[in-house]
Order: C-alpha cells, then structure tokens, then sequence
C-alpha cells in the first residue's frame, strides 16, 4: 500500500471513531438530562384507531418510518397500520414543567 494509502486509511479511522465518540456523547447527555438535545416526543393520534402514543423522534434515526417534511409515514405501534402522522404541531416537552 502506498504512503498516501495508508495516510488516507487512517484518516478514514480516526474520523469514524470521532464520529462513534460524539454520537455516544449525544445519546448519553439526552439520557441524562432527560430533555432537550437532538431527542423531541411527540404525543401523535392514530387516524386509524384514534389511540394516543408518545413518540420519541432522533433525527437521523428514523429507520422505519418515512421522512415527510415534519411528518412520518409510519406503522401505529397500537394498531400496526400505516398512516401520516404529523410531529411538529403535536410536539411535547419530554419533562413536562410541574403545574402549579
Ligand atoms: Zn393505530
């Protein structure tokens, strides 16, 4: 292999681990905080059997629905049918302020 293979090669691992590094990061700060970060929920209303589900949405890991803009065609996890569900206008904070 030549030297600017190898060079390559390298730069090629060290980025993939940064990349596995801040992901871990990200994962562990959202879990620890419990709010916030790249993690939004979503409380959603199934069109199909108007049953109310709390949705977690991790940009970029979204690997069994469709992307639609702000909204995913998705399988309701109550009822298994696929619909258009709609998560900015039904988007919850994940720690809910106390009510006075
Ligand atoms: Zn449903």
């Amino acid at each position: 292999m030549s030297i600017v293979g190898s060079i390559g090669l390298g730069i090629g691992v060290v980025v993939i681990v940064l990349l596995v590094v801040f992901y871990l990061y990200v994962l562990r700060r959202n879990r620890a905080e419990g709010s916030g970060g790249l993690v939004t929920r979503s409380r959603l209303t199934c069109p199909k059997c108007h049953q109310t589900f709390d949705y977690d949405y991790v940009p970029g890991a979204s690997l069994t629905a469709l992307r639609l803009g702000t909204s995913r065609y998705m399988a309701c996890p109550l009822c298994g049918r696929w619909s258009t569900f709609d998560l900015a206008s039904t988007r919850t904070p994940v720690n809910p302020p106390p009510t006075p």
